[in-house]
């Protein structure tokens, strides 16, 4: 049995745990700062759950191992900075930006960049957090305490936003899954629909993009690419370099789900092409309290992290895969029956995105 190191141990490492088991693979979700030593044997292998990591005994002694897989993406990636300057090398669409260093005035960002611009923390930030508009008509200023630490970027007056993640093993094979619709809400990832027929135009184009990051990066596993849709034309908005929330849907909805294609590559198991099932929907369970009543629902597959419920924190997910959209929206309305008042319009957005696309 081959052993598979996680370094994190939130509910991605968990959820790849769980897909290696019918591998034969041993996941193991390393807590960064437990007192004990992973056990790390020479034929072992270790990724990671997460982008960065602060040194501690436990990611000093995981990094340092020499199967730890993409090593040096993760630092490249983790900077937004670095990350930026990988999709413009490579020729790559993403929002225009610039390094927030100690001289760009204000004045200069809105010049180069427009009325609406972004800044970012180069780390660290997650779910919109390290994040600051900077707005010409209200004359925002910049703070000092981000300088050097932040990019910024343009305002994009985006049509709807989607993700796409891909698979590559070590002798380059890849594979992606479609594209998936997604309604961030207050910087956080709420819901998402795939695949829909109305974007099947836009995934060669996507897949095309982030093979190209692929390979570039002689990456191996599962890697993210978070876009715009402006018209006909995708733009990057960011990069992930591990299983990503985007994709939780193919846990039900494709034959080999984001999480078991990240465990095979890592491990060196043949890949093969995800056959997907249907539409997928899945809703992100956001400070929402356990209810046992989820479980009831037909066609609903929820998926509960077993973290505490705090206001806000992704505590679980519901999937939904179609078998004929009546059924899809019957589940779904029970659902938002079941769900605080807040998700009524999540719901009505994923059930629009579903029956738009069978309309089309
Ligand atoms: P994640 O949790 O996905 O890592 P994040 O907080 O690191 O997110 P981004 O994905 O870069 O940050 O931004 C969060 C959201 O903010 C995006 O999904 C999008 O809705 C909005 N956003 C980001 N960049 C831009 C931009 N240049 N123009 C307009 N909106 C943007
Ligand atoms: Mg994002």
């Amino acid at each position: 049995m081959s052993r598979v190191w996680v370094l994190g141990h939130g509910q991605l490492g968990a959820m790849l745990q769980h897909a290696a088991m019918p591998l034969n693979v041993d996941v193991v979700p390393v807590d960064i700062d437990s007192a004990q030593l992973p056990d790390l044997q020479p034929e072992d292998v270790v990724t990671a759950e997460r982008e960065q990591w602060p040194q501690t005994p436990v990611t000093e002694k995981l990094a340092t191992h020499p199967n730890f897989v993409n090593l040096d993406v993760f630092a490249r990636l983790a900077d937004r900075y670095t990350q930026k300057q990988l999709l413009d090398q490579l020729g790559l669409a993403t929002a225009p930006w610039r390094l927030l260093d100690d001289n760009l005035s204000a004045a200069e960002i809105h010049a180069a960049l427009g009325e609406r611009a972004l800044l970012k923390r180069r780390t660290g930030g997650y779910d919109g957090r390290g994040q600051l508009w900077l707005k010409q008509a209200e004359s925002t200023a910049i703070p000092d305490d981000w300088r050097n630490l932040a990019i910024v970027e343009q305002g994009i007056n985006f049509d709807e936003e989607m993700a796409i993640v891909g698979v590559r093993d070590r002798s380059g094979n890849k594979y992606f899954y479609p594209l998936t619709l997604t309604l961030q809400l207050n910087g956080v990832l709420t819901a998402s629909v795939a695949p829909l027929q109305r974007l099947k135009k836009l995934q060669r184009k996507a897949e095309l993009m982030l093979g190209t990051l692929l390979d570039e990066l002689d990456y191996v596993g599962v890697l993210a690419m978070e876009c715009f849709r402006v018209g006909d034309e995708l733009i990057v908005n960011e990069l992930a370099p591990r299983v990503h929330n985007t994709a939780h849907w193919t846990q039900a909805g494709a034959s080999v789900s984001q999480f078991e294609s990240h465990v095979r590559a890592v491990a060196g198991i043949p890949l093969a092409k995800p056959q997907v099932k249907g539409l997928n929907v899945m809703i992100n369970l956001l400070g929402t309290p356990y209810d046992e009543r989820w479980w009831a629902i037909s066609g609903a597959e929820p998926y509960w992290y077993g973290k505490e419920v705090r206001p806000g924190r992704k505590v679980g997910h519901i999937t939904f895969t179609h078998s004929g959209d009546k059924r899809l929206i019957q589940g779904l309305d029970e659902l938002k029956e079941l769900l605080p008042p807040r998700y009524e319009e999540v719901i009505d957005w994923v059930e629009a995105a579903v029956e738009g696309d069978s309309a089309e």
